[in-house]
């Protein structure tokens, strides 16, 4: 799987591709503890971890004392220079991406403005930041693409991108063909969820579930170590669910669903709109509620119980051992915490062991991280 690209080229083994997982996820690891991790004799660790040591995918960490390469007592870990990635986020005005290692460590990272839709225009776009953002001379080894809309890595084809306005368009194929890289595809909250679970808050939970809002609100689940991707990658459609059929309605007709509550937009346009003040940012919005204005404060608690609300629902269906809390507008948390815990409280199963919940501060270069651990995840699960 590594040899596509690699003038050094390795042939995995399921055992040696859980073994490098394993390093990558959690190490650096003794040569006892990753045994231990993986039930393996530590004969067993060493014939597999050789091929992976000579090939410099693997390092000795460097311990106590001398470091003398190949002194079995030192600990293992993951060379995260060996590989590149590149990982875009397309928007409806705007594409990012960035250039991780193999630990999804952002190195490089770039912007363009989507001037049309076009699919043409798009691929040149991607084309563009592909050859900006790749080291001369180190091949990339694969490409993450992530939108909102339906897509999953296991298909090439993007089913519906309500912002790009796509539908059934093979995308992944239509990148590999013009960039000549490995490229898959994923609905951009899975994504953020796939980062959470090798580099994030998800490390050493079999199960947790990442909600996001901002844009919208979005859900993405890991459960039994597996992110789940549902039939046709549609899955954590969260967005929609009726909080109070008499509140505001959103832009596909609901009466106060969670979108029409609590994402940045609908805070915005509420308080803008009540305020007669239309020059309003979601900011001053938060602002204005910190200070106790009351249509604000009203309005972000509002949107907090909905919130809290959503996260209840999630943690009723899916027993997760942590709720992640991110996206572009989870600052507003800090203004709503009240709300939303209350919320949360009141909506989770009498019988269920109240969810920890960790908030995630969010940078939005995050997405295009998301898209490039997509391809990492991809390119080391399933190729
Ligand atoms: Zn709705």
């Amino acid at each position: 799987m590594f040899s596509h690209t690699e003038t050094e080229s390795v042939r995995l083994t399921d055992a040696m591709r859980s073994v490098f997982v394993e390093l990558l996820v959690h190490g650096p690891l003794s040569r006892a503890e990753a045994a231990r991790r993986l039930a393996l004799s530590p004969s067993a660790l060493t014939k597999l971890t050789k091929p992976l040591l000579e090939a410099g995918y693997l390092l000795e960490a460097a311990g106590e004392g001398p470091a003398t390469v190949g002194r079995p007592s030192q600990p293992l870990q993951v060379d995260a220079s060996r590989m590149s990635f590149v990982g875009i986020k397309l928007t409806a005005d705007e594409l990012f991406a960035v250039r991780t290692d193999l630990a999804a460590t952002v190195q490089a990272e770039t912007s363009r403005p989507l001037a049309d839709h076009e699919i043409d225009h798009v691929l040149g776009q991607i084309a563009e930041v592909i050859e900006e953002l790749a080291e001369p001379g180190r091949p990339l080894s694969a490409v993450g693409i992530s939108l909102a809309g339906i897509a999953s890595p296991s298909d090439p084809v993007v089913h519906t991108s309500p912002f790009l306005g796509w539908s059934k368009l093979p995308l992944a194929t239509l990148v590999e063909r013009a960039v000549s890289v490995p490229t898959v595809l994923d609905n951009d909250v899975r994504a953020l969820t796939a980062v959470q679970q090798w580099f994030g808050e998800g490390v050493g939970h079999s199960s947790f579930a990442l909600v996001t809002v901002g844009a919208g609100i979005g859900c993405g689940l890991v459960v039994g170590d597996r992110l789940v991707t549902g039939q046709s990658g549609a899955t954590g459609l969260v967005g929609h669910l009726q909080i109070d059929d008499r509140g505001p309605m959103c832009e596909r007709g609901h009466r106060g669903c969670a979108r029409a509550y609590a994402t940045s937009p609908s805070i915005r346009r509420s308080i803008a709109a009540t305020l007669d003040r239309p020059e309003l940012t979601f900011d001053d919005c938060l602002s204005l509620a910190a200070d106790g204005h009351p249509v604000a404060r009203r309005v972000i608690d509002e949107a907090g119980a909905a919130l809290g609300q959503v996260v209840a629902t999630v943690a009723n269906l899916t027993g997760p051992e942590l709720v992640v809390l991110s996206g572009e507008s989870v600052h507003m948390y800090d203004v709503c915490a009240g709300a939303f815990h209350a919320a949360l409280a009141r909506h989770t199963h009498w019988t269920a062991t109240p969810v920890r919940v960790a908030v995630k501060p969010f940078a939005f270069n995050e997405w295009a991280r998301g898209a490039a651990v997509t391809a990492l995840q991809h390119l080391l699960l399933h190729r």
